[in-house]
């Protein structure tokens, strides 16, 4: 018997058994640096020649692994593999899809230290953010499998006389899933596993960034018995096989999750018909935030700035939840400011694999660089409260960074940073934060420190975006518990996580029969 969806729990590494467990981990990843990984397509393996290399960005010389870097003409070898594999897999019932999943979860559970040490090293998550990652990954098996069993189940329609009414949710065909690289593991899985647990084939393109724990990923949904070919595991380029994939007649849908810009660019691209396409293409795409956390005159300040804190440099700012922007009020914009940066200065910058790291580097150089490109643009548009550059290290290590005196319309106020990187922005009254904090083109997360019922109740109603939390973080939203995704510039308004979620990857079909 199925029991009820529950949150996987998070590890206490106090517990000297999970610590010893993590650092042989981490020791047993270390030794399996440079592998090469290849894709898969119908279920083989296969190699280019070229290859995606995934480096350490706590240490960049070193290398975690390359994976096989897809060509054109693979991309559309995956495209009609996933066609074929689609035809037996969307007739397997959903009962026996779903538990293929739940498999799956316990495969990933067995595994946990494995994936959470990859996961240190391939893209710097600290041993906290990568055990999130693996839990809120088998909370997405767990959470999609019972969906779909419930989705599968007959729906109450009007009753009309001398007639049988049905409603089914049938799978769409082949959809392509592009995640991003800052929940390599998680969202990945989720994605994915949605979509195949609703009865469509995927060709799966990870992240150049994460590419090995993806590969892991696509053999443990082999493991779990996802037949061949219906997760087509495609490594590659943006430039060289995405476009290829999104605009491709046989594609039914895309999922993204990643940029603005990359989403409005796949959004378009999909839109185009193309000779021989016989649908609308659907598109799910999560793009990013501007999120700002409100504090109210009678604001607990002490939680305040914990919860800025956390949200803010959590993962490196590297979340699109991530809180860029603190809006107080006028009479608390001194002491939030002075407890927010003492608690800031005590974070410590480290390689990501090492316990005591408050957070790690920034994914690769071009994120590095990006990022200190706009702290540079800040001091020009605010004053510097603390960090303003790289950290000590030779991997990509950004001091925690924080500016007071924001004008709402700066540059470091209104463009998405993804990186350590917090704003504070002075209003002189609840209304004007508000507005303030809706003046972007995002609505992702938001959050408000208040202990006033009115002004909660306001921002309840007129803060505009997907997910709002009051008196807590903003990152960290759990499945089943906070559906996520926001309005605006942040997506297509799709909840990851959440009931309606599998409607977006179906198309329902309504069968009458006159008796
Ligand atoms: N769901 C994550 C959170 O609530 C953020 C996802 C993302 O950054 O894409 O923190």
């Amino acid at each position: 018997m199925l029991v009820d969806f529950r949150n996987e729990p998070l590890t206490n590494f106090q517990d000297p058994a999970f610590h010893r467990a993590m650092k042989d981990a981490l020791e047993d990843v270390r030794r399996g640096f440079g592998r090469e990984y290849p894709m898969r397509i119908d279920g083989r393996d296969r190699f280019s020649g070229h290859w995606i290399r995934s480096a350490d960005p706590s240490r960049p010389k070193e290398l975690v692994g390359q994976v096989a870097a897809a060509t054109r003409e693979d991309a559309m070898d995956a495209v009609e593999g996933a066609w074929s594999a689609f035809k037996s897999w969307s007739r397997v019932p959903a009962e026996a899809r779903a538990r293929c999943l739940f498999k799956a979860a316990a495969i990933m559970r067995r595994r946990k230290f494995h994936l959470a040490a990859l996961m240190c090293f391939e893209v710097g998550k600290t041993w906290s953010e990568a055990d999130a990652d693996v839990a809120e990954a088998i909370d997405f098996l767990e959470f999609y499998g019972r969906e779909m069993i419930r989705l599968a189940r007959p729906h109450p329609l009007t009753r009309i006389q001398g007639e049988d009414n049905e409603v089914t949710y049938e799978p769409l065909g082949v959809g392509v899933v592009i995640p991003p690289w800052n929940f390599p593991l998680a969202i990945l899985t989720g994605m994915t596993v949605s979509s195949v647990v609703a009865g469509n084939a995927v060709v799966l393109k990870p992240a150049s960034a994460s590419p090995v724990i993806a590969a892991e990923f696509a053999k443990i949904m082999e493991e779990a018995g996802i037949p061949p070919g219906v997760i087509q595991f495609l490594p590659g380029s943006g430039g060289e096989i995405g476009d290829v994939l999104v605009s491709h007649p046989q594609v039914r849908f895309v999922t993204f999750t990643g940029s603005r810009d990359v989403g409005v660019h796949i959004y378009e691209l999909a839109a185009k018909v193309q000779p021989g396409q016989k649908w609308l293409k659907r598109v799910i795409a999560e793009m990013g935030g501007k999120d700002a956390i409100i504090v109210d005159s009678d604001a607990d300040l002490d939680d305040a700035a914990a919860g800025i804190v956390t949200s803010a440099f959590g993962f490196a700012g590297q979340k699109c939840s991530a809180c860029s922007r603190v809006i107080a009020l006028d009479d608390v914009y001194e002491p939030i400011l002075e407890r927010v940066r003492a608690l800031t200065e005590r974070l410590k910058v480290a390689p990501a694999d090492l316990e005591e790291a408050s957070y790690g580097p920034v994914v690769d150089r071009a994120a590095y660089d990006k990022v200190l490109q706009y702290i540079e643009i800040g001091q020009t548009e605010g004053q510097l409260v603390t960090g303003g550059g790289p950290a000590e290290g030779d991997g990509y290590f950004i001091k925690p960074t924080i500016f007071r005196d924001v004008p709402p319309e700066a540059r470091i106020a209104q463009e998405e940073i993804f990186g350590p990187v917090l704003a504070f922005l002075k209003a002189k009254d609840f209304d004007e934060a508000l507005r303030i904090a809706n003046g972007t083109q995002y609505g992702l997360t938001g959050g408000v420190y208040s202990r006033n019922r009115a002004h909660l109740e306001q921002a309840r109603r007129e803060f505009e975006v997907g997910n709002l939390y009051f008196n807590r973080k903003i990152t960290g939203a759990l499945v089943g518990a906070h559906p996520f995704g926001g309005f605006h510039m942040s997506g297509t308004d799709s909840k990851a996580g959440g009931q309606d979620y599998l409607l977006l990857l179906t198309q329902a079909k309504v069968v009458s029969e006159r008796f």
